[in-house]
């Protein structure tokens, strides 16, 4: 098998690995790098063969925000992916070029956005959805036939990692993977080895494991903060992801609110988040590898929050919980405005439940303390910091731990690194040598095609 990895540089960019196998070429997702701007935001599509086929593991934009692109260049190409990936996949493309054209207004680039709305019929057109764990023989132009299986990767609805089967021959992409059950996600339901290759996501590589947090100790922790907040007075914002995260938070608040274990106070959410509960409803209902009844929503009355925004640094005329995206509180986004209104004020809270790049506001927030100050750019807006911050663990990615033991399972002749910054994949690289030393380990260069 050869694979090239056509993300522009080793991190969590822009996920597209070219495959080929028996005759096959497949993509393995069509991503978009969420740090990088304009056309540097797309992997390196420029030289693609035909492809037989496009794999998306899941609906993240780094995994499927070039996939327009692709198909502008090959309009042919069937998409697989799981039956939930096939419900969101046009909703959340749709969004991505909303905020590309805001961008191009905003920051003058040219090129936004990278597609259209019209273009994402085509996408709709292409998607070819497959049960989990049910394999399905491929057959390419040429004759040749290889097995394809999908299995339940947990980290976001809809998720897959994918086998292939060629003559024997066992190759298994993880995506992105968590171990274990979210409040809205099953666990990973992975193949039991053994493999030939295992291509396997290193995200975690460089954080240590901490065994005295848990999800349920998190979620705890979290109504803690809340509950006390609301009722000394304050509000608490939750910046979190549109797409899983906010459900999965407000499905926390509504199990609290049913064993009266929540302060009661009004409830507002950014309207991706409610629109993108309405598809997790579907997808709950027609897949069994979601969670999420869009009841909580009317159950916790929760509201649309409206963008009539009073000035930074004035606090909120409304206590309450604001579940707000974006999770990294980029500029101009919902969360990261209505932080600008609580900031100022001791009584509020900001609660973080998601991985903040350290590039991003969220990130820079996270690195001041109480008293310092912080700047918003585009309010003009230099804030002392007085409100509690605060950081919760709820990551949709499993542990260095969890994906060293999946391997070992494995037992693979062939290891391939994947979806990791530097120093995540120098961790993988030391602990495989030492736990699988047999296996030939890859650790791809972006653009150069390798035998594995
Ligand atoms: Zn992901
Ligand atoms: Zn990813």
């Amino acid at each position: 098998m050869k694979i090239t990895d056509l993300n522009s540089a080793q991190d969590i960019g822009a996920n597209c690995m070219l495959v080929e196998i028996g005759g096959f070429h497949f993509l393995i997702d069509a991503g978009m790098h969420p740090k990088k701007e304009g056309s540097a935001s797309l992997p390196r599509l420029n030289a693609l063969p035909p492809l037989d086929y496009v794999i998306l593991t899941h609906c993240h934009l780094d995994h499927l925000g070039a996939l327009p692109i692709v198909l502008r260049k090959q309009p042919r190409v069937e998409v697989l992916c799981s039956p939930a990936s096939a419900i969101v996949a046009r909703r959340i493309l749709r969004n991505s070029v909303s905020v590309m054209t805001r961008q191009r207004e905003e920051t003058g680039i040219k090129e936004y956005p990278l597609f259209t709305y019209g273009e994402l019929d085509a996408v709709e057109a292409a998607l070819r959805p497959l049960p989990p764990l049910v394999p399905r023989t491929l057959r390419a132009q040429n004759g040749a036939e290889l097995d394809i299986t999908f299995f339940p990767a947990g980290h976001v609805a809809g998720a897959v990692g994918c086998l292939l089967e060629h003559k024997h021959r066992k190759v298994f992409f993880t995506g992105d993977v968590l171990f274990h059950a979210q409040e809205t996600v099953t666990a990973a339901q992975f193949p039991e080895g053994p493999l030939d290759t295992l291509v396997t996501e290193t995200t975690h590589g460089s954080t240590p494991p901490r065994d005295d947090i848990t999800r349920a100790s998190e979620t705890a922790r979290l109504l803690e903060t809340i509950n006390s907040t609301v009722s000394n007075g304050g509000s608490v914002l939750i910046p979190a992801f549109a797409f899983g995260r906010m459900q999965e938070v407000l499905t926390i608040l509504d199990k609290a609110r049913r064993r009266n274990a929540l302060v009661k106070c009004p409830i507002l959410c950014s309207g991706l988040g409610v629109d993108l509960a309405d598809y997790l409803d579907l997808m709950t209902r027609k897949t069994n590898m979601v969670n999420f009844h869009r009841h909580v929503l009317q159950d916790l009355k929760v509201r649309s929050l409206e963008r009539r925004y009073v000035p930074p640094g004035q606090d909120l005329p409304e206590k309450g919980i604001y579940v707000l995206s974006s999770g990294m509180l980029v500029e101009n986004t919902p969360a990261w405005r209505i932080a600008a209104n609580l900031i100022e004020h001791a009584r509020n809270s900001i609660c973080f439940v998601g991985y903040c790049d350290p590039d991003t506001p969220g990130g820079r927030l996270l690195s001041r303390k109480r008293g310092d100050t912080f700047l918003f750019h585009g309010l003009d807006y230099a804030a002392r910091i007085r409100a509690n911050i605060e950081n919760f663990y709820f990551s949709g990615h499993a542990s260095r731990d969890d994906l060293v033991e999946f391997a070992r399972r494995c037992d693979p002749r062939s290891i391939v690194l994947t979806h990791g910054d530097p120093p995540a994949r120098e961790w993988f690289e030391e602990e495989f040598a030492v736990e699988l030393p047999s296996a030939k380990l890859t650790n791809p260069e972006p653009g150069k095609e390798y035998l594995v």
